[in-house]
């Protein structure tokens, strides 16, 4: 059977060993999802499900006692499924399942249902698959809606109507669009034409779980195949309203500015060829945010965004929240790129003091390289060569980084002289002449008045506290 030839060695024989304990317990089993998925399109695979006909928490209880180095079985009686982890392989079990859905309830009636049963409740075609791992036909594919067909010819398609497969659980309508923009597929006309009818159901999905979906989207190879369907679709307004907004080509007395939705995308598949960093990825979708509050028409200048960087930071937070996503330093950090991200480009020009690259290197600390890949990944021109010019231009500025970073080491800064020192040196309580000496301290150092070190930094403190009148005998 090829595709069991297709089974990495070490997972063939845990699934085996699988295969053995539902024989014993007189249970089907079947490799079903995901993984047969994966198996087909030769993708690498971690999550391993497994679906019986009978009690999949029994299946994984006696499973887990045979196989070696598996860790304990996590039971999640609610759901009915359970799980273990051998290595780095994560083995879940579940019972087949029915699942009816009621028109005045988003909640499905659960029973035990057959192999068919489970297949007809799953989201698409080619996640529709099982193998069966018992003995006697051990490697037979089950595959009612050709969904080995569909893997061919690279299609997402819902096994029953699309209309009911959405409209039972509308998070599948993100997930057809994230497995478009992972896998590189199309979906097929009906179920999109179904995506475009239902989109607004959406809206009863939880964020958690819309945010998994478009974290997917956004770490998938080319991004923008995902968003490009999102906004098409209807659902991005749903998901990510800031970002439908930015699509809007204003015109006034014949000046255009170029689409900022567009633009983005591109910002963020160029970005992507850099990086596969999720909360870089995010700083890119997020640079240009508040492009449309702060757009302005002047006769002279045209369409000007000024502080868009700014009020852009001011924004992170709340759609954060709102998706669910980290308020920690992550959020942070995305912040911090969004309001930076003009910073490098102003620094190509002729004449850069050498306090101006201090000064940037200060800001973005150690998160002044990822700055350096969004900036870069910024140059969307049309105009060949302006965009190679411009990237030369980036590596003058980076050589120069990296030499005032050397000779100053400003990178993770510490002053040299902290608020104690001040204190102790002057006999002072907490009191605001202490922010002011520091603040003097750090400016000196960026102008380069003073070097970055403790002796001149010393000194230099002296003579600001004396200006402040205070003094004392050292
Ligand atoms: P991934 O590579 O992201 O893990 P996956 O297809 O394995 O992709 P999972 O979320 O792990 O996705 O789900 C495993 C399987 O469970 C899917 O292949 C599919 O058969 C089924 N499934 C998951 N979510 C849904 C859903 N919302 N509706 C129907 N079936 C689902
Ligand atoms: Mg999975």
């Amino acid at each position: 059977m090829q595709l069991v030839n297709k089974i990495p060695e070490h997972i063939l024989s845990y699934i085996k060993e699988i295969g053995k304990e539902a024989d014993s317990l007189n249970l089907e089993a079947y490799l079903v999802g995901g993984i047969v998925r994966d198996l087909i399109l030769n993708r690498p695979c971690k999550d391993i499900d497994i679906v019986c006909i009978g009690s999949g928490i029994e299946l994984a209880k006696q499973s887990s006692f045979k196989i070696e180095s598996a860790s304990k079985v996590a039971i999640f009686k609610n759901f009915g499924t359970a799980q273990f982890t051998v290595q780095d392989l994560e083995f879940e079990f579940v019972g087949a399942r029915k699942e009816s859905y009621r028109q005045d309830s988003r909640k499905p009636i659960v029973e035990d249902g057959t192999l068919t049963d489970d297949q007809n409740r799953r989201d698409f075609t080619i996640n529709a698959l099982a193998i069966s791992i018992n003995k006697n036909n051990f490697g037979n594919l089950i595959d009612p809606f050709n969904g080995v067909e569909d893997l061919k010819k690279r299609t997402i398609k819902t096994p029953l109507d699309p209309d009911i497969t959405y409209s039972d659980d509308p998070l599948r309508m993100m997930r057809a669009i994230r497995f478009a923009s992972q896998l590189q597929f199309s979906i097929a006309e009906k179920s999109y034409e179904s995506i475009k009818k239902n989109a607004e159901r959406i809206k009863i999905v939880s964020m958690e779980r819309i945010a998994i979906e478009l974290n997917k989207i956004i770490l998938s190879p080319k991004p923008s195949i995902g968003f490009k369907l999102l906004y098409n679709s209807g659902l991005l307004h749903f998901v990510l309203p800031e970002l439908a907004k930015l699509q809007f080509v204003k015109e006034k007395n014949g000046v255009r500015h170029k689409d900022n939705f567009y633009h983005t995308l591109e910002v963020l598949d160029n970005l992507s060829k850099n990086t596969d960093d999720l909360w870089l990825r995010w700083s890119a979708i997020l640079h240009d945010i508040a492009k449309p509050p702060t757009q302005r028409f002047h006769e002279e200048h045209g369409w000007t965004f000024h502080g868009h960087e700014v009020v852009g930071a001011k924004m992170v937070p709340k759609i954060f929240k709102r998706l669910r996503l980290p308020l920690d330093g992550k959020m942070k950090y995305v912040q911090k790129l969004v309001a930076l991200h003009l910073r490098p480009i102003s620094l190509t020009k002729e004449n850069i003091t050498d306090s101006a690259v201090r000064r940037l290197l200060f800001d973005a600390g150690d998160d002044i390289d990822d700055l350096m890949l969004l900036a870069q990944a910024d140059i969307t021109s049309k105009n060949e060569r302006k965009v190679k010019r411009y990237l030369s231009n980036y590596e003058i500025l980076k050589v120069r980084l990296s030499e005032v970073e050397e000779s100053d080491k400003l990178r993770n800064w510490q002053p040299p002289i902290s608020g104690n020192t001040i204190m102790e040196t002057f006999q002072l309580k907490p009191c605001k002449e202490i922010g002011i000496i520091k603040n003097a301290i750090r400016e000196a150092i960026l102008d380069g008045e003073i070097p970055n070190e403790y002796e001149p930094a010393f000194e230099f403190m002296k003579n600001e506290a004396a200006k402040l009148g205070i003094s004392v005998e050292v």
